[in-house]
């Protein structure tokens, strides 16, 4: 599987281009804007799109999906039905973070956990992981050893939970109950900043590293 990433939006925000190498069938991961830097990416792999794909619902992983998937003519998938109200706010989310209007985005696909999501010969599981919102998913590819995390986790930090029906408790035993089990070795994407490991989180991250015990 190829990764492309393709930080869009005033946040910087982590969307990925996905191409299976066997069919060069693409996904395309929180397209939250600038679809021209997007378009032009898809255009120099040589893939076809098929599906859009989305962690969770906050403007700056969203705003573009409804326009790129019709551009592609392809179906959203994801995230989970306990996402519906923040893509019903995404207006009022562009508006909040000085982002360009959006409409409301409604997925062809809810996703849930156990779920699994396929473009070309490619396959991502789905792990539903509340906490930064109650409807956040992760993508993984157990093949790749690679987690798509969105707002979960980022090198260093976690996710905040300071929105309506954000849960820090739910974040933290999404995170080590969910993702670790995964492997120390499985790298990750995550919304912002820098790629990183569980590995390297489990050892260094202050918000989630494992309790030493004193002897
Ligand atoms: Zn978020
Ligand atoms: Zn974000």
């Amino acid at each position: 599987m190829q990764v492309k990433l393709i930080p869009v939006t005033a946040f910087m925000q982590n969307c990925s281009l996905l191409v299976c190498e066997k069919t060069m069938h693409a996904a395309i991961v929180d397209p939250g804007g600038d679809l021209d830097l997007i378009q032009t990416q898809v255009q120099k792999s040589d893939a076809s799109v098929e599906k859009v794909l989305l962690t969770h619902g906050h403007v700056d992983h969203c705003a573009g999906a409804s326009a790129l998937a019709a551009h592609y003519g392809v179906p959203i998938e994801g995230p989970h039905p306990d996402e519906k109200f923040w893509l019903s706010l995404l207006p009022q989310q562009s508006t909040v973070f000085g982002l360009p209007q959006v409409q409301t985005c409604a997925p062809d696909r809810w996703l849930y956990d156990g779920d699994t999501v396929q473009f070309g010969h490619e396959v991502l599981e789905v792990i539903h992981c509340p906490g930064h919102t109650p409807g956040h998913i992760v993508f993984f590819s157990r093949k790749s050893r690679l987690a798509l995390v969105g707002d979960v986790l980022f090198s260093g930090s976690i996710g905040r939970t300071d929105f309506p029906r954000s849960n820090h408790i739910d974040l933290i035993l999404s995170i080590r109950n969910k993702l670790w089990p995964l492997g120390d070795d499985v790298r990750f994407i995550p919304g912002h900043g820098p790629m990183s490991s569980f590995g390297e989180e489990r050892h260094t991250n202050p918000y989630v590293k494992n309790y030493v015990t004193a002897s």
